[in-house]
């Protein structure tokens, strides 16, 4: 029997410590999701209750109040927080990995130092704000634009979709330069005057997750909040896109593991023809393919990470960043699709009850529908991995 809540067997002491540490806070965090999800209201509890557990910031160094996990441990977090909902997890994306991450990454020590230890804490809120509604699988194909002032900078435009843009903190934001046409990346904070984020209503999935269309109007962002250099803007949209999809393919091997264990506890009690649906070899196979493609995301999701590893101690080998790129891009592909499948299968097993959003096959997929979309596209990958093997005179769009 598999234990659901596993802590690898090649953790270390210290990181298997770090994992029980989110282990009791996802545990903590379920029956409080679980109301949320019903009420179809954001679970704004997720930061507090993860902050109190010591365990907000995953890889945020620990010289800034993080736990500064390296990257195999980020992963087995962000898989333990999947199994919690996509709305959490999703939470962390956006908080940590395409979020506070970012400036950990990009950022000049005094942006590290201004941000960091807020982000680590849960004072802060980080999100990260690059698609809009004219431009999504294309972002170089952006609007929002930036003019230059004696202090800064002024945006005005709109991005959409944007996770933690509510809440009360800061987004890493992109914006065009109409004179240069190149993209500079932002430190835009939500209290700034013009900014306004309205949540977008009706989504079929991760209501729990606030999701919201954000509105610049001559948003004045102060000279020190450039995140890099002026114009390396897709650069790092398209690095910090590296470590989301990881983290997106770790929470769906969270995915996974979670519809793995509710259909082994339902095909066990579930009585039909006098003895537990688990004993109709019809549900078995169900069992077994997602058993599979637990064992075979969980492989890849683990094989990528190292690779991440290796990358983030050699920034400037060009040759591994591709090849880490390509390697997430597939890890990404497959582990979405599989906990999309999954959910289908575990759905399947729960029969009727699987069509109730109070059990969670049904939430799982309904969620798991915005992993096939976000932070690159199933077809955009496909692309993208093809690309990656045929080489770059194949690339069939621009970004
Ligand atoms: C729940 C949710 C949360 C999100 N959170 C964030 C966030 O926090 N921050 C953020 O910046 N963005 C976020 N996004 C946005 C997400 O990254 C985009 O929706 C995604 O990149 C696709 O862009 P689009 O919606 O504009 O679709 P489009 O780009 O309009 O694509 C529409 C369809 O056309 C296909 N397509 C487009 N171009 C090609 C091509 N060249 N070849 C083949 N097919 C193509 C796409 O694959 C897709 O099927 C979120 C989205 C969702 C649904």
């Amino acid at each position: 029997m598999i234990d659901y809540r596993l802590i690898p067997r090649q953790a270390t002491a210290a990181q298997a410590d770090v994992l029980r540490r989110v282990d009791l806070a996802c545990q903590e965090l379920r029956p409080i999701e679980d109301r949320y999800y019903l009420e179809r209201r954001v679970n704004s509890e997720v930061a507090p209750l993860f902050a109190r557990h010591g365990v907000l910031g995953f890889m945020i160094p620990q010289e800034f109040g993080g736990l500064g996990m390296d990257v195999p441990l980020y992963v087995w977090g962000m898989e333990r927080v999947g199994q919690e909902g996509t709305g959490p997890r999703t939470f962390f994306s956006c908080h940590i990995s395409i979020g506070a991450s970012v400036i950990a990454y990009w950022g000049n020590s005094e942006q590290q130092q201004r941000y960091l230890p807020d982000a680590a804490s849960g004072k802060r809120v980080f999100g990260f704000g690059l698609t809009e509604p004219d431009a999504g699988s294309n972002p170089a194909e952006m609007q929002t634009r930036f003019e230059k002032t004696s202090a800064g900078y002024v945006l005005n435009g709109q991005k959409k979709w944007i996770g933690n843009a509510a809440e009360g903190g800061t987004l890493v934001t992109f914006a065009r330069d109409p004179q240069t046409n190149k993209i500079s990346a932002f430190l835009m904070d939500t209290n700034t005057p013009g900014y306004q984020a309205d949540i977008i209503p009706h989504k079929l999935g991760m209501p729990t997750a606030g999701t919201c269309l954000v509105t610049y109007t001559n948003c004045e962002v102060p000279r020190a909040n450039l995140l890099g250099e002026e114009g390396h803007g897709l650069k790092i949209a398209y690095t910090a896109l590296m470590g989301g999809r990881l983290g997106v393919a770790s929470g769906s091997v969270g995915i996974i593991a979670d519809c793995l264990h509710e259909s082994l506890t339902y095909a066990r009690s579930r009585q039909q023809f006098g003895k537990p649906i688990g004993r109709h070899q019809l549900v078995q196979r169900h069992l077994g393919r997602m058993a599979v493609k637990l064992e075979s995301t969980r492989a890849l999701v683990a094989a990528a990470a190292l690779r991440k590893s290796e990358y983030d101690a050699d920034r400037t080998n060009k040759a591994l960043r591709l090849e880490t790129d390509l390697l997430i891009a597939q890890t990404k592909y497959l582990a979405v699709n599989a906990a999309q499948e999954a959910a289908h299968d575990a759905i399947q097993i729960f029969g009727g009850n699987g069509f109730l959003l109070t059990n969670r096959p049904a939430r799982h997929y309904a969620d798991a529908r915005a992993c096939q979309i976000y932070e690159g596209t199933n077809e955009i990958l496909e692309q993208k991995i093809a690309v990656g093997y045929l080489g770059p005179e194949y690339e069939a769009f621009s970004g």
